[in-house]
């Protein structure tokens, strides 16, 4: 691996970061807070939130058995996406490797930042070949993205070929593990130590029901951390945000709950569509949706759509001709779909 130093942008390494009036005092027992313009009244809505969400973290750490020092937390996985663009990647002059398809936002958020994005077909079973990644790599590729399970094809990309990349990249490679609560396979954030080139991704938004709030993670080595701290707003996680992440850990039994039911609906949905004579195939999954191909994609979009029902048409996406991408709903959901495909002509 290169340095940090020799990674980030030069600008963003020299950055002296903002410094709020709450950063400057530290730790003694405080009751009068005259130092940041705040309106005394309406609490408890009137105070500035901790700029580093010092509690929260507390409680996730325990959760996802990963130091509190090796944490960012973000306005959604959004955030910890857009941010390495802006710490490591120099506009109109570095680049990123992708596998594809996949999630769209890497690539958005390249186009905004002008950084170039190299895409590398994934195989026919939608597996990465570590090789072609690496070698779609240059002296200026400073992010690798490889999101696994995968969205929109639902598979995780095999581990080996995914510590073939860490171990051969001398960049940073950014492994989101958004759906990793619905797999089986061991999550890399446990690896931290083993990989001091790797940022994993994990949202409140999926398993966890909290799409609403806007809360993505990455976890990291503490100098990468501290990269995105630096540039982070100030306030980039709201109070009310804090809190409602902070209930959602305290009731961890009803996400273990929600992913169990899940994942049982997600194996009678995937049978009941290789039923389907309108369905040709369905991949397999990882996460909490699959992809399956059916006979005419955009006609069976539309004709739900007409029924209330939105699925994701994936029909113009890289390898997924004619493909559907499915979230699995409550039962009651899932057995409405079903229903209508059952009478589509
Ligand atoms: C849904 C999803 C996310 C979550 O994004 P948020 O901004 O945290 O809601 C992240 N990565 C992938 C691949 C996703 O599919």
């Amino acid at each position: 691996m290169k340095t940090l130093e020799q990674l980030t942008r030069p600008n963003i390494w020299r950055l002296a970061p903002y410094s709020s009036a709450r950063d400057e005092y530290s730790g003694k027992e405080a009751h009068v807070f005259l130092d940041a313009n705040e309106n005394p009244y309406n609490k408890p809505f009137n105070r500035y939130p901790d700029p580093l969400q010092r509690e929260l973290k507390k409680e996730i750490a325990k959760v996802k058995r990963v130091p509190e020092e090796n944490i960012f937390l973000g306005n959604g996985s959004d955030e910890a996406i857009d941010l390495p663009y802006r710490i490591f990647c120099r506009p109109g002059i570095d680049n990123v490797v992708a596998i594809e398809p996949t999630y769209g936002m890497y690539r958005v958020c390249a186009d905004t930042n002008d950084v170039e994005y190299r895409p590398v077909m994934l195989d026919d079973k939608y597996q990465m070949d570590a090789d072609k990644i690496l070698a779609a790599c240059d002296a200026n590729t400073k992010l690798i993205w490889i999101c696994s399970p995968n969205n929109p094809t639902g598979n995780n990309i095999d581990r080996e070929q995914i510590e073939k990349v860490l171990n051969g990249f001398d960049g940073i490679v950014i492994v989101d593990e958004a759906y990793s609560d619905f797999s089986d396979q061991r999550p890399f954030r446990l690896d931290l130590a083993q990989h001091p080139n790797i940022i994993v991704l994990n949202t409140f938004s999926k398993a966890w029901g909290c799409a609403a709030i806007r809360l993505g993670m990455a976890f990291a080595s503490k100098e990468i951390i501290a990269l995105y701290n630096k540039v982070k707003y100030p306030y980039n996680v709201n109070m009310l945000t804090q809190q409602q992440a902070t209930n959602a850990l305290s009731s961890r039994k009803d996400i273990e709950d929600w992913v169990r039911l899940l994942l049982q609906e997600r194996t009678r949905m995937m049978r009941a569509f290789l039923d389907l004579p309108i369905c040709e195939k369905v991949y397999p999954s990882d996460a909490n949706f699959f992809l399956a191909k059916m006979s005419d994609a955009q006609a069976i979009y539309d004709y739900l759509v007409d029924k209330g029902i939105i699925v994701r048409n994936r029909t113009r996406v890289t390898l997924c001709n004619e493909c559907l991408r499915i979230t699995i709903g409550t039962k009651s959901e899932n057995t409405e779909l079903l229903g209508a495909l059952r009478s589509f002509k």
